[in-house]
């Protein structure tokens, strides 16, 4: 039975579609799997997720620049940085219904469902208990949680031990022994686990040949490292810094469905921060809660957000954790923060023989810098606010509202596709001029819509189901008094305001400059 959150993951896949926010790609040869193309709509949106974030690390941090490396790299490069020999996951076939996993995220899911069952018990005694609950103390004493618990801290070390000894046997075995079923076929005949490489590989030149093989960057990460010196020198930059990028990756993953949560083609906005060796935990924990602001200024609600750490570390890391996002499918990650100490650089000073040191010339040491990098999948962020903002809202009898019930969006202002849609009541009496001539008072400040056709209701229900916080209607007062009627798109209200004024009133909340405003306070340390 589809649960209420499947339901909304298909109408916000679907809405996506009918109003030219994402496109399967080569949808008329039937598409390709986990690839996807985004509309016009979308690609509005899409680019004010991208200046939000690029603003906020370029412009906010005077010790950031931002680099646009290429995807094709040298090979080595991926010998170097681990991908060749350690970008995989593993993978279980289902003999029964035919179907792929990743079998570590089996597991997990296993291990979350254990968890659930311990918040239901807490949820349960607290209801019994009212006033008096002592949550902790329950925890720690009540005979079910404690087995529950002791059953996911066993799992959970398995899993660790099994992923960091690269051994799938342990792995197929935890399988086993947690009796996880196929959730399509119901049943537990599973196949052997296998190490699959997420790495899309093609040749380089005419010869198709091993020593031409090149890859898709499956990360953007590598483009900074190695321009890292480039950048340091020609910038004169200062330990600490950092390289942000924003930039396609490829990765064949096992398991593409949800969406654009997981593609096999997808953006990433990255931000490596290099420092002295040492003193990355302080770093670590500052851009945690950087990155924090950064994503609760969005104001998609303070509960929908959480941090969860990593207990199995990437072999580059020495501390690293996700900011997780309530999405239709639960909590999911949505960015990385990771301490990959000198891992990196160090290793590109192995493979290519060059030096890739910091001078500092205060101590006069030279060093290879640590670095902290924030990572978060532009796809993912687009998606955590397209599911947010989706609504099915009934209607009450507000004048100039048609129909019952509405779909809209409400997306931040500041990233909607267009700010405004100027809209004349009627097209005639000079209404339909009127309003091509404040559009052009308006277009070079706000991204306008203009639209004559159908009934005003119906375009204000066309503007709400693509995110348009303001409507502006053109009617016979204006003519007398130089004002307009805007109706806003969450709360319906209309208020008249003077054409002079528009500009003025409205610039802040639709600019990704009132956000940077509030992404650069302490927004959300003042909200916990
Ligand atoms: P996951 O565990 O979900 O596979 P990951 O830990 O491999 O993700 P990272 O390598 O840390 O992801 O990549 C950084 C970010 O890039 C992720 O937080 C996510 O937002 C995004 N990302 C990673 N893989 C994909 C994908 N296949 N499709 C869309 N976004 C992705």
């Amino acid at each position: 039975m589809a649960t209420e959150q499947d339901n909304l993951l298909k109408k916000v896949i679907a809405h996506a579609k009918e109003y030219g926010f994402i496109f399967p790609s080569s949808e008329i040869y039937d598409g390709l799997s986990a690839v996807y193309d985004y509309g016009q709509n979308g690609v509005e949106l899409k680019n004010n997720i991208k200046e939000y974030w690029w603003k906020f690390m370029t412009q906010l941090h005077d010790n950031i620049v931002g680099i646009d490396a290429a995807i094709f790299m040298h090979p080595t490069i991926w010998k170097a940085s681990g991908h060749v020999d350690a970008f995989n996951d593993p993978m279980i076939d289902n003999k029964d219904s035919k179907k792929r996993y990743r079998a570590d995220v089996l597991v997990e899911d296993a291990i979350a469902k254990t968890e659930e069952k311990i918040d239901k018990e807490v949820e349960k005694a607290a209801k019994r208990f009212g006033e008096s609950f002592d949550r902790a103390m329950f925890l720690k004493t009540n005979v079910r949680v404690l087995e529950y618990q002791k059953k996911m801290d066993e799992a959970n070390d398995r899993l660790k031990n099994a992923m960091t000894n690269n051994d799938m046997a342990a792995l197929k075995q935890l399988i086993i022994d947690l009796e996880i079923n196929d959730p399509v076929s119901g049943t537990k005949n599973w196949t052997e686990v296998r190490q699959f490489n997420l790495m899309f590989s093609t040749e380089m030149g005419s010869i198709a040949d091993d020593a031409n093989k090149i890859y898709l960057r499956p990360e953007t990460a590598q483009g900074i490292f190695v321009n890292f010196l480039n950048v340091q020198k020609t910038g004169r930059m200062k330990i600490p810094f950092g390289i942000a990028q924003i930039g396609k990756a490829f990765r064949n993953e096992i398991v593409a469905r949800q969406f654009i949560f997981r593609m096999r083609e997808f953006e990433q906005m990255e931000m490596q921060f290099f420092i002295k060796p040492g003193t990355e935990m302080e770093w670590y924990e500052h851009w945690k809660q950087a990155r924090m602001n950064w994503h609760q200024a969005l104001g998609l609600g303070y509960d929908n957000y959480r941090f969860h750490d990593h207990l199995n570390l990437a072999h580059y890391a020495n501390a690293a954790c996700d900011i997780q996002f309530r999405f239709p499918m639960g909590f999911k990650e949505l960015e990385g923060i990771h301490s990959r100490t000198d891992f990196d650089l160090k290793s590109h000073e192995k493979y290519s023989g060059k030096k890739l040191q910091y001078f500092d010339s205060e101590s006069n040491q030279s060093y290879v810098p640590f670095v902290v990098e924030t990572s978060v999948g532009l796809d993912r962020m687009f998606l955590s606010i397209l599911s947010n903002s989706y609504k099915e809202e009934k209607i009450s009898t507000a004048a100039g509202e048609e129909g019952n019930e509405r779909v809209v969006l409400s997306v931040p202002p500041a990233l909607a596709p267009y700010k405004m849609a100027v809209l004349p009541l009627v097209k005639k009496d000079g209404l339909d001029e009127k309003a091509k001539s404040v559009l052009e008072q308006l277009k070079t400040k706000f991204r306008c819509y203009y639209e004559e056709k159908d009934t005003i209701g119906r375009r204000y229900r066309r503007m709400d189901a693509i995110g348009t916080p303001y409507c502006i209607t053109i009617d016979h007062e204006t003519f007398n008094d130089q004002s307009v009627t805007v109706r806003d798109r969450d709360t319906m209200k209309q208020e008249r305001v003077l054409i002079s004024e528009l500009v003025e009133k409205y610039s802040h909340i639709c600019s990704i400059n009132g956000l940077l405003e509030r992404a650069s306070t302490n927004y959300w340390l003042s909200k916990k």
